[in-house]
């Protein structure tokens, strides 16, 4: 009698101890809002397991694998619903050592259960940048196209890697599907294309074939097969992956030729062609001129036509480089004049994690030239590629990189795609062109505030802010100084003040100014007017 009384008191003693653990952890993680240890409460039985107690490691465990998953999901939701709140701050910013003490990074001996790695993940996207706020124009890639963003979710699950069709069939027929698309939209009929590892490495890509195409012994025999220096050219406004190039592959940066440009940013064609002849005069051997369609800092477009007879004229490779401005070959409206002459080119990169918005990350090179990449690059590892496969090996596309393993950058473009249609992305390009026409008419109609240094041919709108004290003053050089200086400041309190982020960089034509970029579909006419309010507001009395 007295044993079965003290059980039942035990009992309700554990349903007692249970329930208020549970509040406890409630009030606290209600008491410190959505903070680190906030929120995202796992049943307390699933909260203590720790990972070898849930799939794959425990086979009966469905039930708790679930509900850690679904747990971080609504980590994630949140942050999507954050990230398209206007009212949500777009960061909230520290200084690197007080970051430190604010987060715990340590790499415990012991492992946690899975309510901490659920409260890690909401504490890490706390104090990450929401990159697709409307209100984020920093970046030229902003957004968080969230299509896109379910096929990132997908391949992270799938976990396979592109080098063979074997372990990626489908991934591996979309990227076919996708790239030849791509290719038609540049303007080819044939070729071959890859995803690489970003615009620089796709600009790598591109001057490989290029001095495959020319020098074919140069894969087996080295420097020795190229008798002479080789040069390549490219406008003082490229992307300096171009240089980079130059660097890595044995030309030497003296051997990346600028070419100067004009006050638009645009390559000087006459200048281009004098500087081959001058280079051709002292024995060296031009093989390669990069053209820029959309610049980095001032989305400029090189005159691609006009580059193109010259390089016929001197038997050079021509490369487009539309990392960034590569998604307005979508826009009927836009592709002309600025990709006019594209399909004369022998390649192009276009990154569809930019103006297109697609996940990071997600690059594409394409040639128009069948063959050169596998050619180039082949190296027939025996463990891989093997010849004698059970299905057609034209399929496996790993021999073509220079890497051995791929990341599935294609599905989230190809889900993306299937939701836009390419319809869809061309009505996004036209709407981010026709967000910057009215960002620079705002500019322009209010003169006292703002500065526009040059009309845009795409989405990068550079100007300055001008702050009370200067506004009366004349524009010339002394001004300029004085805006310049005002950027690292005014960025400073968009930063501390968490509502904004523009991004600024000098040039070699002028101190630090402004750059704003329009490439996210959340970003509309109010929000454009909010950003001008917001930098007058923080930086009228500087
Ligand atoms: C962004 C950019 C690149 C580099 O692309 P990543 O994907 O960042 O490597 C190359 N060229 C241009 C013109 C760019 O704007």
């Amino acid at each position: 009698m007295s044993a079965k009384f003290s059980w039942d008191f035990f009992v309700q003693y554990c349903k007692n101890f249970a329930d208020n653990l549970q509040l406890a952890d409630r009030m606290s993680s209600f008491g410190s809002g959505s903070g680190p240890s906030g929120g995202y409460q796992l049943s307390p039985r699933t909260a203590q397991l720790k990972y070898d107690e849930i799939l794959p490691m425990s086979e009966e465990s469905f039930p708790p694998t679930k509900e850690f998953l679904m747990k971080i999901m609504e980590v994630l939701i949140e942050f999507v619903k954050n990230t398209n709140d206007r009212n949500e701050k777009i960061l909230e910013f520290h200084h690197p050592e007080e970051m430190k003490r604010l987060l715990d990074l340590e790499l415990p001996e012991r492992g946690f259960p899975l309510q901490q790695l659920v409260q890690d993940c909401a504490t890490t996207l706390k104090y990450q940048v929401k990159t697709g706020h409307p209100h984020f124009f920093n970046q030229l890639s902003c957004g968080l196209d969230l299509v896109s963003m379910a096929g990132e979710w997908l391949t992270a699950t799938a976990n396979t890697n592109m080098f063979t069709y074997e372990i990626a069939p489908v991934f591996i027929l979309m990227e076919h599907v996708v790239m030849e698309k791509m290719r038609s939209i540049i303007g080819w009929e044939t070729g071959d294309s890859i995803l690489a590892p970003g615009g620089s490495i796709s600009n790598l890509y591109a001057f490989l074939a290029a001095r495959h195409k020319k020098f074919p012994h140069y894969k087996e025999k080295g420097l020795n097969s190229i008798a002479g220096e080789l040069v390549m050219f490219t406008s003082d406004q490229c992307h300096y992956s171009v240089k980079s190039c130059a660097a890595v592959c044995g030309l030497g940066t003296d051997n990346c030729v600028m070419v100067p440009s004009d006050e638009r940013g645009r390559m000087i064609t006459s200048e281009l062609e004098r500087l081959i002849l001058e280079r051709k005069s002292r024995g060296h051997i031009p093989f390669f001129v990069n053209a820029t369609a959309g610049t980095t800092v001032i989305g400029a477009f090189d005159p691609i036509d006009a580059i193109a007879d010259i390089c016929e004229r001197h038997d050079c490779w021509l490369h487009i480089d539309g990392a960034w401005g590569g998604g307005l070959l979508f826009s009927k409206k836009y592709r002309f004049p600025r990709f006019k002459g594209v399909e004369r080119a022998d390649s192009v990169t276009w990154n569809p994690h930019k103006l297109m918005g697609t996940l990071l990350q997600c690059s594409t090179i394409h040639f128009k030239e069948d063959g050169l990449l596998i050619s180039c690059n082949q190296m027939s590892a025996e463990y891989l590629f093997m010849t004698d496969k059970l299905y057609d090996v034209q399929y496996d596309t790993g021999d073509k990189v220079i890497q051995c393993g791929r990341h599935n950058d294609i599905f989230k473009l190809w889900l993306q795609w299937r939701a836009k249609g390419t319809q869809g992305f061309e009505r996004h390009m036209d709407r981010l062109m026709e967000l910057t026409e009215y960002m620079v008419s705002r500019i322009k109609a209010q003169p006292d505030k703002f500065y526009l240094i040059l009309e845009p041919e795409l989405v990068n709108v550079c100007f300055w802010y001008v702050p009370r004290r200067l506004r009366s003053q004349r524009h010339d050089s002394r001004r300029e100084e004085e805006l310049g200086k005002i950027c690292p400041i005014l960025k400073g309190r968009m930063m501390q003040s968490g509502t904004l982020m523009v991004g600024y960089q000098p040039d070699d034509r002028r101190p630090n100014f402004f750059r704003n970029i329009i490439s996210s579909a959340a970003v509309t006419e109010k929000d454009i007017d909010f950003m001008l309010n917001e930098l007058d507001r923080l930086g009228q009395d500087l």
